[in-house]
């Protein structure tokens, strides 16, 4: 297997792997669906509430707000030495306090320990108008996608097979003359070589190609080549979430081999 990082950004990640086959790459995506953790509003107490939301519904906001997650850090409550009672290795906390009028914003949450800060500073929660005002605690915990939505780290993560463009070389007038009908910028034909200048615009030569009937030019797709892209919501970067992600895949890998060694 062969990685190539195409980008790798603060948010997004693409990456081609060749020599690999759907399936591996579908578990790495399901892993970063469904179980890579991440810290998210679970306990909302509310001490004054006068704005024109309900309780309910800001604490629903406030449960989707992207937390900064140090895995590294911090433990799930569960498995923390604390015994459920919220702890700093399990637990950060947030307050809230602001009198209207004006919007409230996810930057309003002042953490405990600053490490915590919100990043996304400009989520509306609710707005106030001159005497109203909102004040509340909250506690974030790590939690995973497969019991609640609000704490998916990874958004859209999908593959896509290479395209794979085949001209019928003993036909080569007949690609010249169909290349020569094309926009200027959809494809290059150099010798018997046929590329897309852009790959995005494959569904347009493939109009093309089924409008004019062609069967000298095939468009096939190469299961072995794969391109993968994620993007993240903000509360890890996108390669802390494809670390995490590998670190979880090998740790399920290792106990299955152990459970296979017991048998
Ligand atoms: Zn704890």
């Amino acid at each position: 297997m062969k990685v190539k990082t195409v980008e790798l950004k603060e948010n997004k990640g693409v990456l081609r792997i060749e020599d690999t086959d759907p399936y591996f790459v579908n578990s790495l995506r399901r892993i970063m669906l469904a179980e890579l953790p991440k810290l998210a509003i679970d306990d909302v107490i509310i001490y004054d509430n006068t704005s024109a939301l309900f309780d309910e519904m800001i604490s629903h906001r406030l449960g989707l707000i992207p937390i900064p997650t140090d895995l590294q850090l911090l433990t799930f409550r569960s498995d923390c030495k604390c015994a459920g009672k919220g702890c700093p290795n399990c637990t950060v906390r947030y307050t809230l306090s602001k009198e209207g009028g004006g919007v409230v914003y996810s930057g309003d949450l002042q953490p405990e320990q600053a490490s915590f800060a919100i990043t996304e500073t400009k989520i509306p929660i609710v707005e106030l108008t001159k005497d109203q005002r909102v004040i509340l605690e909250v506690e974030a915990v790590l939690g995973r996608a497969r019991d609640h939505a609000k704490w998916q780290v990874v958004l859209a993560p999908r593959y896509k097979m290479e395209t794979v463009i085949t001209v019928d070389k003993k036909r080569m007038s007949d690609v010249k003359a169909f290349v020569e009908d094309l926009p200027k910028d959809l494809v290059e034909l150099k010798g018997d070589k046929l590329t897309l200048k852009d790959t995005s615009k494959l569904p347009e030569l493939e109009m093309h190609l089924d409008k004019n009937k062609v069967d000298y030019i095939t468009i096939t797709r190469d299961p072995t080549t794969l391109l993968f892209s994620f993007e993240t919501d903000g509360s890890m970067s996108a390669k802390a979430a494809l670390q995490e992600s590998i670190t979880i895949l090998t740790k399920k890998y290792e106990e299955f081999r152990k459970l296979l060694k017991d048998i």
